[in-house]
């Protein structure tokens, strides 16, 4: 690159920033595009290669593979939970999406197969067929999760931390404000139990909400079941055309075009602090850049163990470190197959357990993604993509020579398609790619301590009143992503970034 070009870049990195993100996450790039949208000056500083993080891709021989996500809410029409499409309008971006009929096929024990429709009546007789003596109380039970649902779809979800906009709110939707009240101190299993007492059914409950919240019903916030449980017949879920890792993209061309910035290969290894105030980063290459917000995007645990000295940690985190945990990591193996593999009729997402003990076991549920059934250009021609997922420790990864680790590896993939081969008879034999990713995989290529999936409550608590908000007690720093309200999930961390993009602009005077 021609030096004055060169020196001309760095001299505008180095100026100062209205706001600093660290990570490219889709929380923080939501609060950068978010407030570039307002006039903002923001820099993202991306550690590794692309953006998207947790939804970002990788490629190999014609397969372009989603790292993590690909079930995507948040990309309705209607209504104001469709976060995913306002943050790129915002930005004056838009994605193709492709309607999935389907959110999960479950193949659960005690002969449980049934299908998530994306019409809720559909769903709602599927479930009834297994269950007759409970009908009434599943109507009743996904009813509540709807009022749930229809009081959040009203409102302009911004920051809870902000009174203007709390006042405003109230004022415009008194009822729905009264409701999610009501809501925010419940756990899904309490609500469950009101109605239901079929002890199948209440597992099957479980793992409707394990399979987001890697918790049990009984410690996943009502807030957030309403939210999922609802808008997978509301807006649906839809698959953007190109993969998942296209969102990331598309937010980061909205926020170039809005004057914002992305700095790849750009790991920030300490926040710069003054007084006690966040004034800006510090890279692992030595630079330096200032700004009056900082924002990290990291879990809360490596933004305050790695990136500020022990002796900032507030005790208000240290409080939160007592109420959650690290969730466990995935033991993720992507797969090409030939297409014959897929009987016809095949849906997209499917989830795996064979004994309810192990729902919540190292390698007891298997997620299945394949998003070549909506996207076929993702694989190449008559080939699909089986991406597969199971919850995974890092200590079971740890300590190990590079040969044991992958042999390791190599087991436990084959423990993993040995169990997939009976809901995909000839897997085995239409083999034609395959990758292993553990817990150090998602730890190094995602910046996440342990590999961590994200928070989960220690114990039960007060529905989501325990998880923090945008803003941190250091001054001048805010924590964005699934580490804050309202937790994980591409759309729950587009929430994130719209709370913490709101929160700064007003304490910028935006
Ligand atoms: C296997 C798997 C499957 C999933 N499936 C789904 C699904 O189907 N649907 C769904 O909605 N959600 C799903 N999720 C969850 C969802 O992907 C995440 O909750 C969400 O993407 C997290 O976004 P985030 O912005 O909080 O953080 P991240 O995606 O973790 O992004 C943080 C970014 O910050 C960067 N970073 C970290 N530290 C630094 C540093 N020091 N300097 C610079 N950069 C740094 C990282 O490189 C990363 O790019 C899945 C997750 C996984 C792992």
């Amino acid at each position: 690159m021609n030096t004055s070009i060169k020196s001309a870049q760095e001299k505008e990195l180095a100026s100062h920033w209205d706001a600093i993100v660290i990570g490219s996450g889709i929380g923080g790039l939501v609060t950068a595009t978010q407030l570039a949208a307002k006039g903002a000056k923001v820099l993202v500083l991306e550690r590794y290669l692309i953006p998207g993080g947790s939804a970002g891709y990788f490629e190999r021989q014609g397969y372009r593979f989603d790292v993590g996500a690909s079930m995507i809410f948040g990309f309705g029409t209607e209504g104001t939970t469709n976060l995913l499409t306002r943050a790129l309008d915002a930005v004056g971006m838009r994605l193709e999406t492709i309607p999935d009929a389907c959110q999960i096929h479950y193949h659960l024990p005690d002969g449980l197969d049934l299908k998530v429709h994306r019409s809720y009546e559909k769903f709602l007789q599927e479930l009834g067929k297994h269950f007759p003596q409970e009908k009434e109380g599943i109507r009743k039970f996904y009813d509540e999760c709807w009022r749930v649902f229809n009081c959040l779809n009203v409102m302009e979800l911004l920051s809870l931390e902000e009174l203007g906009y709390l006042t405003r709110v109230f004022f415009q939707h008194p009822l729905a404000c009264l409701g999610l009240v009501k809501y925010l101190p419940q756990n899904t299993g309490d609500i469950a139990r009101r109605y239901i007492s079929d002890p199948v059914l209440l597992r099957f409950l479980d793992m409707e909400c394990y399979c987001w919240s890697v918790v049990p019903a009984d410690r996943t916030p009502m807030i957030n079941a309403g939210m999922v449980f609802s808008d997978r017949h509301y807006g649906g879920i839809n698959y953007p055309k190109g993969g998942v890792g296209q969102i990331a993209l598309k937010l980061v061309e909205g926020l170039e075009k809005k004057g914002g910035r992305v700095q790849y290969k750009a790991r920030v290894t300490k926040i710069v602090t003054e007084n006690g105030r966040a004034i800006g980063v510090k890279l692992a290459n030595g630079k330096e850049y200032r700004a009056k917000r900082v924002i990290s995007n990291a879990t809360r645990w490596d933004t305050f163990e790695k990136l500020l000295p022990p002796e900032m940690m507030p005790t208000k985190e240290k409080n939160w470190q007592n109420r959650y945990q690290k969730s466990p990591s995935f033991l993720s193996l992507h797969l090409g197959v030939k297409a014959e593999v897929l009987p016809k009729g095949t849906e997209c997402h499917h989830i795996f357990l064979e004994d309810w003990q192990k729902m919540e076991e190292p390698e007891g549920t298997i997620f299945v993604s394949i998003p070549t059934l909506l996207d076929p250009n993702l694989a190449p021609e008559g080939h699909h993509i089986i991406h597969t997922f199971t919850p995974s420790w890092i200590d079971d990864w740890q300590r190990l020579s590079p040969k044991e680790y992958e042999e390791k590896k190599e087991a436990a993939a084959e423990r993993l398609i040995e169990r997939l081969e009976v809901i995909f008879p000839g897997l085995i034999a239409g083999l034609d790619y395959q990758e292993v990713g553990t817990a150090r995989t998602h730890r190094r290529f995602l910046g996440r301590e342990d590999g961590t999936y994200g928070p989960i409550p220690r114990r039960k608590l007060m529905g989501l009143l325990g998880m923090p908000f945008n803003r941190t007690s250091i001054p001048g720093l805010y924590c964005v992503g699934d580490s804050t309200f309202p937790g994980q999930g591409l759309n729950a961390v587009a929430f994130s970034g719209f709370a913490c993009a709101h929160r700064v602009a007003v304490d910028l005077g935006l």
